[in-house]
């Protein structure tokens, strides 16, 4: 960097532009590479890793041809026209087959899921079937084939169930579950560590003294890491000291990431962007956005580092905007961007034009569909704007005070965060 921290710092981080949202997200995506190294993992620990190598599926899905309905099973030619009766045989159970071959003329009863039996091709449902004693009459006429899901319809067996970058769902451990995969290969997990800067801060549980604030940020992030599946070591509080803060990013650089919050503004007792512009590399410092503008990004030895603003809000906002991605990206998936959608406003918000500001918001959902609400008190420091919210109402530098039910660009907090496209 040219211009040094501290000639930044003491023009009040103004003289040289901060970056656009944007532009500082690009950076950091095309500096963060995907992590080396795998392991096997059980189905319970693949949440949120990232698939190593291409899942095949180890059986046809189904496994059989069964019934999609609870209902009778027979040859649909025996049933051509509406009215037609046939002669009852046996029943067929989801887990406990019909053992027999069953014969023109016949049927029997089926439930959903149960295993269709060899003779038969057709499934009619309950409601069209009338049952007296071993007979059965159809009130219509039935289509061959009808409500029968034939063995390995979904994914023959040897067919790729899951490609690898997946960034693994729910969802995706139920599929490998139903293709008989116990067992898969992932990428490491990235390793990032966290700390939080300021000499105000105690931990939660500790009495505060005068002038003195709970640690939250560091609560915030251990959610927002866990949910990402990432590994972290909690690295507690650090003071406002040169000395401490050289020796905390010293013994974080050997993680993958390493996020600390606060200390990274122009004010006398902000050191971070100075500690990392000595022992690592400053990539940027300072992104246009509010809140979150006093953003750094670097790196220190083998670690990514950002240096987040010490508002809880902002810090908040960051992870979302920028950290967030890039951890996807280290983990080895393609992070998927805030999915952004135009919702009328149900109040009137008030904006200067000039930079890109961030304002929590609700979703509303009525009669005339959905909207957004946004949250009166927008202090960066108000961390129940943030619990209370669902969504990011992004204001653009473009966008000045806007009118109650005009469109604004929302972005919800919960959104896919790989994308598969
Ligand atoms: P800073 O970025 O260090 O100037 O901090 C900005 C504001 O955020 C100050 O009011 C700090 O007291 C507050 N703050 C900094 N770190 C934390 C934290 N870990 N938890 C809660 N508030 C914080
Ligand atoms: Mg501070």
């Amino acid at each position: 960097m040219s211009i040094s921290i501290k000639a930044r710092k003491a023009a009040g981080g103004h003289d040289t532009p901060a970056l656009p949202l944007e532009e500082a997200r690009a950076r950091i995506l095309s500096a963060v590479e995907p992590l080396n190294g795998e392991e096997t993992v059980n189905l319970h620990a693949a949440l949120h890793r990232v698939l190593a190598e291409p899942v095949a599926a180890a059986i046809d899905v189904p496994a059989h041809t069964n019934s999609a309905m609870d209902g009778y099973a027979m040859r649909g030619e025996d049933v051509s026209e509406p009215g037609s009766e046939l002669t009852l045989v046996g029943e067929s159970f989801a887990g406990r087959p019909f053992q027999a071959r069953v014969e023109p003329g016949q049927c029997i009863r089926i439930m959903t899921g149960a295993v269709v039996p060899d003779g038969t091709d057709t499934v009619i449902m309950q409601e069209q079937a009338e049952r007296d004693g071993d007979s059965v009459r159809f009130t219509k006429a039935a289509k061959t084939g009808a409500n029968v899901r034939p063995a390995g319809e979904y994914l023959a067996a040897g067919e790729t169930a899951l490609k690898p970058g997946r960034w693994l769902t729910a969802a995706d451990l139920g599929v490998l579950a139903s293709v008989g995969v116990p067992q898969v290969k992932v990428l490491r997990k990235p390793r990032v560590a966290f700390f939080s800067t300021g000499d105000e801060l105690k931990p939660v549980g500790q009495t505060l003294a005068p002038g003195q604030i709970h640690d939250s940020n560091r609560y915030t992030l251990f959610g927002m890491l866990t949910e990402l599946g990432v590994e972290i070591e909690d690295m507690g509080i650090v003071p406002d000291q040169r000395e401490a803060l050289d020796e905390a990013l010293q013994k974080a650089s050997k993680c993958d990431a390493v996020l600390s919050t606060g200390g990274a503004s122009v004010g006398d007792a902000d050191f971070v962007v100075e500690a990392l512009e000595k022992l690592g590399n400053v990539g940027f410092w300072q992104v246009a956005m509010k809140p979150g503008r006093p953003l750094a990004f670097g790196k220190i030895g083998q670690a990514w580092f950002f240096g987040l603003p010490g508002n809880p809000v902002s810090a908040m906002v960051t992870f979302l905007q920028l950290v967030r991605p890039a951890l996807v990206r280290l983990a080895g998936a393609t992070p998927m961007l805030p999915v952004q959608m135009r919702l009328p406003v149900t109040g009137a918000i008030r904006k200067k034009p000039g930079r890109r500001e961030f304002q929590r918001g609700r979703f509303i959902q009525d009669e005339k569909g959905l909207s957004v609400s946004p949250f009166g008190h927008q202090g960066s420091g108000v961390l129940r704007s943030m619990s209370e919210a669902d969504c990011l109402i992004n204001l653009g530098p473009e966008v000045g005070d806007v009118a109650a039910g005009e469109d604004v660009m929302v972005e919800a907090f919960a959104q896919p965060v790989w994308n598969g496209a």
